[in-house]
């Protein structure tokens, strides 16, 4: 089965298809390199969180940072889901894209004085607090601007790197959160500063997660935390447990949003805070496995070595697999008939590292289009410029038809802004 199934699947003929529609011709008719995303798709991942929560106050803001194109904001801003944002520039996004602020949670360990003012003064639900450095400047930013800002502490849970070493946000040793062992003290300094409003707590543990049990240690340990603080004295109304659930790139088998929110509200219940609101911030797992990235090969190049299928995406199209070394699916968008080779995958950019996908076998010739799967999420929203290279088209299926939500970027607006000397 396809990563993406089952909007995405071949058909009798063995062509490749999105929501029924045939992506070589997708690729031709539009040009590539090309990213294709299926609504039904993305729609179809939040309603399994919101499944789950179905019955409970409860909000799911989709970190935007995974996909932020203004028609993916939108499809998810129908839906009913709220955003979590990490930039300024990431909260004009959801206004442009007819968002609503008071469903805005704003994580980040850098926020500056002028992204606070400016999330103030849109109203965002709630500030996600880093560090007790930024408590501080929240605090005077708001009183400066003659309000109260809603705070929530992101505390580092130190889930257990020996069990789950694939975590990486959730450890001691990392830039994120305030450590478990000094959530307590942050918390007495929040409620005591004149400019802030505690309202909740939230952590985020990592991400391409494909277990229960890391989201099941680190809930005990945050519970343990809202005990704690709330003994104290200092009330929160909600508990966000973050995102970063893992999707499958290939043999991956995690679990299911719905499956894993119901394991979570079992401990959230059992430990008597049921009645909390309760908040996810998943990226990856919305939009993941929604969207393809269309190329088309340009140059077959055998070698003694190593045969390189030289296609016209590149690293800047498709940072993963040259940043992260992500393994991604690459599938020829129709079969044929002749014998497969082993194929390097390499973009026209002027580096090594500029490949999609290594040692590969199927079998193409110039002028064929693959599809690279699992390209939704980090796909897009990573994609640069470098070598003067036009950032791609963007598609959005939607039953029949077909959208254009981003044109075909050109060069002449790529240096738009710059100016000669004298
Ligand atoms: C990136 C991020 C997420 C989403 O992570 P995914 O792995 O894409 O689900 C959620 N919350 C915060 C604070 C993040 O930085």
């Amino acid at each position: 089965m396809l990563p993406g199934a089952p909007h995405l699947a071949r058909d009798a003929a063995g062509e490749l298809r999105l929501e029924g529609h045939a992506l070589a011709e997708l690729g031709r008719r539009h040009g590539t390199p090309l990213y294709v995303y299926s609504r039904a798709a993305m729609l179809n991942a939040l309603a399994a969180y919101q499944r789950a929560l179905q019955g409970r106050r409860h909000l799911v803001c989709y970190a935007m940072k995974a996909n932020s194109s203004l028609a993916v904001l939108q499809t998810f801003a129908q839906a009913g889901c709220g955003f979590d944002i990490v930039s300024g520039g990431e909260l004009e996004r959801v206004l442009a894209a007819g968002g609503s602020a008071s469903r805005v949670v704003f994580s980040g360990v850098g926020k500056t004085r002028a992204e606070m003012r400016q999330a103030l003064d849109a109203g965002v639900r709630c500030f996600n607090v880093e560090s007790t450095g930024e408590l501080e400047r929240l605090s005077e930013v708001a009183v400066a601007a003659g309000r109260r800002a809603p705070v929530s502490l992101r505390v580092n849970p130190d889930v257990d790197a020996g069990t789950h070493p694939y975590i990486s946000t959730g450890l001691k040793g990392n830039k994120f959160g305030i450590a478990h062992g000094e959530a307590l003290a942050a918390y007495r300094r929040a409620a005591s500063l004149p400019g802030l409003e505690v309202v909740g707590i939230d952590c985020h543990i990592g991400s391409q997660i494909t277990q229960v049990e890391p989201y099941l240690d680190a809930a005990e340990r945050v519970l343990d935390i809202v005990a704690a603080v709330e003994a104290a004295g200092i009330a929160l109304q909600h508990i966000d447990f973050g995102g970063g659930l893992g999707i499958t790139y290939t043999d991956e088998t995690p679990p299911a949003a719905d499956l894993l929110v119901r394991r979570l509200l079992e401990r959230v219940d059992a430990r008597g805070y049921g009645g909390r609101e309760i908040l996810f911030e998943p990226g990856r797992s919305l939009v993941g496995n929604a969207g393809v990235l269309l190329t088309e090969v340009q140059y077959l190049k055998p070698g003694d070595a190593k045969n390189f299928c030289i296609v016209d995406a590149a690293m800047n199209d498709l940072m993963r697999p040259a940043m992260y070394e992500a393994w991604m699916a690459i599938e020829p968008c129709a079969l044929r008939a002749e014998p497969a080779a082993t194929w390097d995958v390499v973009g026209p950019v002027c580096e090594s590292g500029d490949w999609l996908g290594r040692d590969r076998r199927f079998a193409a010739a110039p002028g064929d289009m693959l599809a690279v799967l699992s390209a939704g999420a980090y796909g897009m929203a990573m994609a640069s410029n470098y070598n003067t290279r036009p950032r791609a088209a963007e598609l959005m299926l939607d039953g029949e038809r077909v959208h254009v939500i981003r044109e075909r970027e050109t060069a002449r607006e790529l240096f738009a802004r710059e100016r000669l000397i004298g």
